[in-house]
Formats: C-alpha cells, sequence, structure tokens
C-alpha cells in the first residue's frame, strides 16, 4: 500500500464553541416568537425535508432557491421568520449543546440564494450544515454571479459561521466512475464547477457519491476512474478536499465496502485533498453493524484499520428504514428506524468524531428536535 500523508483535522477540538450571535452594542430583544410564522415554516419544512431516497422531489425543491434572472433578488439578509426561529429554535438547540464538542447541522435549504442557506442553518441553530451549490437537475450551469458571491460572504461575516463546517452535496447526477466517456466527462466538468463555486465561497470541503459501473464494468475499473475524476478536479482547484462518501452497496454503486473507499485514496494523487464521509444509514444497509457499542467497536475499528481516522471529514447521521445488509438507502428520523437511539449515543460519544460535521439528511423536518435529542445522548 502507498504510504498515505495525514491530513489535517479542519478545526481545533479544543477551541469548539457553540456558534453564538456575533455581540452587538446593546441589549438582545426577548421578544416571543410569531408563533404562526414558526408553524408555517415547519410546515413548508416538513414538505421540503423528503427523505433522500426521494431524491428527486428534494432535489428539484432544494434547487428552486438557486438564484436566476428571474427571481427577485433577497439581497443577503436573514429574514423575520429566521430571526424568530433563531432567538427561540435555534437558541434551545444551541442550549443543548452544553460541553458537547460535535458539530451538528442539516442539509439547508438555499431557496432564495446560496447565502440564504447559512441563516436557515442558523435559524435551527446548526453547528455546521449541507448545501446543493447549484441546480441539480442539470448538468450545464452559468458562472456563479458576482451578486451571489458577495451575498454569501455579507452572510458569513454577519453570522461568523466558521466555513470549515459547510460541507456541501455534490449533484446526483454524476457518476465519477463512470464507463461511458461522455457521462464521465460531464461528470468532470460539473464536478469542477462544483468545486470551484466551494472555493470562491471559502468552503474547504466537498461531498459526493463515488458512482456505479452500472454493471459495464469492473469494480476495479470503476474505482480506478473515480480516482481519476477526483485527481482531474484537485488538479484544476487550489484547496478544497475531496469527501467521498459510504454508500449502502445498492445495485453497482461502489464505496459500500470501506475497501473501495481505501482503494481510491490509494490511487488519489495528492492524499492531503482526500477524505471521506461516514453516512450511518448507508453503513448500516451495507451490512456494518452498529447498533450494540461493541458492534459499533468492531465496525469503527475496521474503518480506523482500512481507511484510516485522518480521512475522515464529515459524519452523515440517519436512522435507517431498511435492515442491516440490505443495502436499500432509505434514511429515517433519528430514533424512528432500524438503528434506534442506542446506536447515535455511540457516535455522539465517540471523541474520535470531535470537530467534525455531522449533517442530518433525515426526513419530515424534526431536525431542531433532533439535534437535541441527540446533544442530550452525549455524556460529556
Ligand atoms: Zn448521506
Ligand atoms: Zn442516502
Amino acid at each position: 500500500m502507498p504510504s498515505r500523508r495525514k491530513n489535517k483535522r479542519n478545526a481545533d477540538i479544543n477551541q469548539i464553541e457553540p456558534i453564538l450571535e456575533p455581540k452587538r452594542s446593546g441589549k438582545i430583544k426577548t421578544s416571543e416568537p410569531n408563533k404562526e410564522a414558526l408553524l408555517e415554516v415547519f410546515a413548508v419544512q416538513k414538505k421540503e425535508n423528503t427523505c433522500v431516497d426521494d431524491l428527486k422531489v428534494k432535489v428539484a425543491k432544494d434547487t428552486k432557491g438557486v438564484p436566476s434572472k428571474r427571481k427577485k433578488k433577497i439581497g443577503g439578509e436573514e429574514n423575520k421568520i429566521q430571526k424568530e426561529m433563531r432567538e427561540s429554535i435555534g437558541k434551545k438547540v444551541l442550549d443543548s449543546v452544553k460541553k458537547s464538542k460535535k458539530l451538528l447541522g442539516v442539509h439547508a435549504s438555499a431557496a432564495g440564494g446560496l447565502e440564504q442557506a447559512i441563516f436557515n442553518a442558523r435559524a435551527e441553530g446548526c453547528q455546521s450544515f449541507a448545501l446543493f451549490l447549484r441546480n441539480q437537475r442539470r448538468w450545464d450551469s452559468k458562472p456563479l454571479e458576482e451578486e451571489v458571491v458577495v451575498n454569501w460572504w455579507k452572510a458569513i461575516k454577519e453570522t461568523q459561521f466558521p466555513l470549515e463546517r459547510v460541507v456541501p452535496h455534490g449533484s446526483y447526477l454524476m457518476n465519477p466512475g463512470s464507463y461511458d466517456e461522455q457521462t464521465l466527462t460531464k461528470t468532470r466538468v460539473a464536478m469542477l464547477e462544483e468545486c470551484q463555486r466551494a472555493e470562491k465561497l471559502g468552503i474547504t470541503l466537498y461531498n459526493f457519491h463515488p458512482g456505479s459501473s452500472v454493471g459495464k464494468c469492473t469494480t476495479e475499473e470503476c474505482i480506478a476512474r473515480c480516482a481519476e475524476t477526483i485527481d482531474y478536479v484537485v488538479e484544476r482547484t487550489e484547496n478544497v478536499i475531496m469527501v467521498v462518501e459510504t454508500m449502502a452497496g445498492q445495485g453497482n454503486t461502489i464505496g459500500g465496502k470501506f475497501e473501495e473507499l481505501r482503494d481510491i485514496i490509494d490511487k488519489v494523487k495528492n492524499k492531503d485533498r482526500i477524505g471521506v464521509c461516514i453516512d450511518t444509514c448507508h453503513i448500516f444497509a451495507a451490512g456494518y453493524d452498529i447498533r450494540k457499542k461493541e458492534s459499533y467497536d468492531d465496525t469503527m475499528r475496521k474503518f480506523g484499520e482500512i481507511v484510516g481516522f485522518e480521512y475522515l471529514k464529515a459524519i452523515h447521521l440517519n436512522d435507517s428504514k431498511a435492515d442491516l445488509g440490505s443495502h436499500l438507502d432509505r434514511h429515517e428520523n433519528i430514533g424512528k428506524g432500524k438503528l434506534k437511539e442506542e446506536t447515535f449515543s455511540h457516535f455522539m460519544n465517540d471523541t474520535r468524531l470531535d470537530g467534525i460535521p455531522m449533517i442530518l439528511e433525515t426526513p419530515e423536518g424534526m431536525y431542531p428536535e433532533e439535534m437535541i435529542l441527540l446533544y442530550e445522548l452525549d455524556n460529556n
């Protein structure tokens, strides 16, 4: 096995503090939140936050917000509802963090502009978040407008949200390991464009699915192509770390085995620019048991030996509707699926996961409640 240089952990775990409001002069108002408006937000979220297996729906909703010329620009500001949520629900979530060093967050909607994802994440008390950087239904996209970039940086300045805790999710159209030259080229162009966007926004991580052989080539060939795709993007960008996600092993997809992720890492030229994301639902469906402390320890030991914790850059916390080894990617709310709360207590109490963005991709807009529940499971 070629030697792998360790890449640096993004955050100094001793410096982790809940993201609180930037200091303002004068008193902070403690007005009662507008309950009707909040209920409305939750109703919208319930509709928007479909299970990730229902990707087409989610993607369609989510990209509604990617700015187009037809849309009236909001101008990079927090709206009234976001402010009320931040001061009520968001505050409750942050209060529940206590001494936890876990950075919980959600997949935030960018409806109304990319910077709106920052405000939406903060409204829910997130300490990390994921978002789509562009229209997920299309291969082509216009270059990032200057106004979008300006609004993003304005929001970052205002919220002081740490950019290393933002983990954009790549388009689901892409297949970085495709046997088909046309698909492969389209994927590489799209992935490069998304990573260039990330860099313009100061984002340092980029999460994506490793792809599928579609039964037209061997797993080894698919892995080799995926690694070449990563090299292609890395050679044309400055610093974004390419974060490959663990998959459920459905059909011909790669990434369902830790060994496959290791093989991708081994083939990639620049080991400083490659990382992995553990998705709890995916690894369980792929056959890695994590329900009891013993099986969790065993699975994480395997991960450490085969992949290495130095490559772990993000976690997706999802319960699973489907059984162990089912190879089905079906997300469920925390504690409501086959994994149950106990599984998540293992993750929440594992100090190796301190300072790593842990993002929920669960259905039905229960994000704040789920984050509070998770923080309660942390015994630190
Ligand atoms: Zn995931
Ligand atoms: Zn999934």
